[in-house]
């Protein structure tokens, strides 16, 4: 499940594509200006903003280029939606920082399949997808791990961490990028934090025999990776 803002001052279209996001298991909050999914996504980001062109007042297409220039928002997975088709529009609107762009009038289900192409492009943590690495497989919709046939046992915080690092395997990521990615980019908590929750993991898997999947790199962070487990597993 993710966190979608739309962000869309026609409260017909709003609902519209509220309803079928909810539909399709995404949590939905509505902004009508710019000055209010300012405000949203002050107090939580969210994993993806669908950002109507024209808005009372600051434009979308501002506020996009906004974000992009703020370090906290620089990331964050904007679809834009607008009334206007010409091509130099569409240029703005992708120079402006937006990951896709959509042309009124759209169908649902266009919408729906440009959000779940972006999300997984950006965000792959957001869905509800299983994700299976080395015989260590992690089922988001189950909330089941296990590694060939065998069922591990994991804390809520560790389930995360591993879906987390399996969505983003081969990669180093430091403790501060794992705690706003995991923990939650509003939540101010020690580094340590994520060492104590990295060690847990590890027990977690041990039984299968794959805790060495999960790597620490000196001085970096953490990395988890499916290369390692033919000499562990
Ligand atoms: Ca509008």
């Amino acid at each position: 499940m993710s966190r979608i803002l739309v962000v869309e001052d026609e409260s017909a279209i709003a609902e519209l594509i509220a309803i079928n996001l909810r539909h399709a298991g995404h949590e939905i909050t509505l902004a009508a200006s710019a000055e209010q999914a300012q405000s949203e996504v002050d107090a939580q980001l969210p994993d993806l903003v669908v950002l109507d062109w024209m808005l009372p007042g600051q434009s979308g297409l501002a506020l996009a280029r906004q974000w992009r220039a703020d370090t906290r928002t620089k990331e964050l997975p904007i679809i834009l939606l607008t009334a206007r088709a010409a091509e130099q529009d569409k240029v703005s609107g992708l120079d402006a920082g937006a990951d896709d762009y959509l042309t009124k009038p759209f169908s649902t289900n266009e919408l729906m399949a440009r959000i779940r192409a972006v999300l997984r492009r950006k965000v792959p943590e957001a869905l509800d997808e299983a994700v299976e690495i080395a015989g260590l497989r992690l089922d988001p919709a189950t909330r089941r791990v296990s590694h060939r046939e065998r069922e591990l046992k994991l804390g809520p915080t560790e389930f995360r961490l591993l879906h987390f690092l399996m969505k983003h395997p081969e990669r180093v990521h430091s403790r501060s990028n794992l705690l706003d990615r995991v923990w939650g980019d509003h939540v101010f908590i020690e580094e340590r934090t994520v060492d104590v929750h990295i060690k847990r993991l590890r027990e977690a898997l041990s039984p299968a025999g794959c805790s060495g999947m999960l790597e620490t790199v000196r001085g970096a962070g953490y990395r988890l990776t499916g290369q390692a487990s033919a000499a562990v597993g």
